[in-house]
């Protein structure tokens, strides 16, 4: 596992914006955010799920999170826009942002392969974090240090047959951390990708679904990387993609 040991006070007067923040590893890096002393921005679609997540972080004691009900699937630019100028307005600053939010789609041969269903998987994985990624650009440089992370899998590193959309949407990912990296490079930006490696989430169920979950390590098992890469402790990291598991 990736070795680091969060500080108390870790992330203190952070505030960090998390997708798909409801479930599986958005929600446990959303706990862990604010337990390390980030407010949280809580973004996802089901909105009693964020609800949850927001009550377990103020009962824990946790910075007041916030909470931005959003279906990836139908935002548009202008949507961004818009939630870049809420944070604008409503934070001290914007610090973070986990691109964590993605849709697996359905494993099948290339050929066979929908149109409809290739687009909700781009909209969801590449072009709503692009957009978002744009909108917020200006935000994030006006802390003192901003880290993008952005969530790939090992099937955006190498192809694997019927990993289709969801295959090529990592290496779009992947993609787009690296420009986004490579054009930051003079500002207060930074951008990596984590994977996370198998992790017992339903998304892991519906790719595996003869598999124990037992033997898979849990999203809490996994945030010590996604700690590190929100922390100062990572501010001289950019651009590179780290393994949350041994490959
Ligand atoms: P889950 O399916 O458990 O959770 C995905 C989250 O994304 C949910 O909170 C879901 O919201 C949200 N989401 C999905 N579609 C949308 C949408 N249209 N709009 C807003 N939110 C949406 O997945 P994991 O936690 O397993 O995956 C997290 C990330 O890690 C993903 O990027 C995945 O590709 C990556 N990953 C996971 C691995 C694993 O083994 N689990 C391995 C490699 C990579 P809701 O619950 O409301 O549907």
């Amino acid at each position: 596992m990736f070795d680091f040991q969060p500080i108390s006070g870790l992330l203190a007067s952070k505030t960090i914006l998390v997708t798909g923040a409801g479930d599986g590893i958005g929600k446990e890096a959303a706990l862990q955010f604010a337990k390390y002393g980030a407010t949280v921005i809580l973004l996802g679609k089901t909105v009693s799920k964020l609800e949850a997540v927001y009550d377990k972080i103020v009962k824990n004691g946790g910075p007041e999170p916030a909470i931005i009900p959003l279906d990836l699937q139908g935002a548009t630019a202008q949507h961004y826009r818009d939630m870049a100028n809420t944070i604008d307005t409503q934070f001290p600053s914007l610090d973070g942002v986990l691109h964590n939010a993605s849709l697996l789609g359905h494993l099948e041969p290339l050929q066979q392969i929908s149109e409809e269903d290739w687009n909700k998987v781009m909209q969801v994985n590449v072009n709503s974090q692009f957009f978002m990624t744009q909108a917020l650009i200006p935000v994030l440089k006006k802390s003192n240090n901003a880290s993008i992370v952005f969530t790939t899998s090992s099937v955006g590193l190498k192809g694997r047959a019927y990993w289709g959309s969801y295959s090529i949407s990592k290496f779009a990912t992947q993609g787009m951390m690296e420009v986004i990296a490579d054009e930051n490079e003079n500002t207060p930006i930074r951008a990596n990708c984590i994977n996370p490696g198998g992790t017992r989430t339903n998304m892991r169920a519906q790719a595996f679904p003869g598999e124990d979950p037992e033997t898979l390590k849990t999203p809490a098992d996994i945030m010590p990387l996604y700690l590190y890469l929100m922390s100062d402790e990572s501010k001289h990291e950019t651009g590179k993609t780290f393994h949350a598991q041994p490959k």
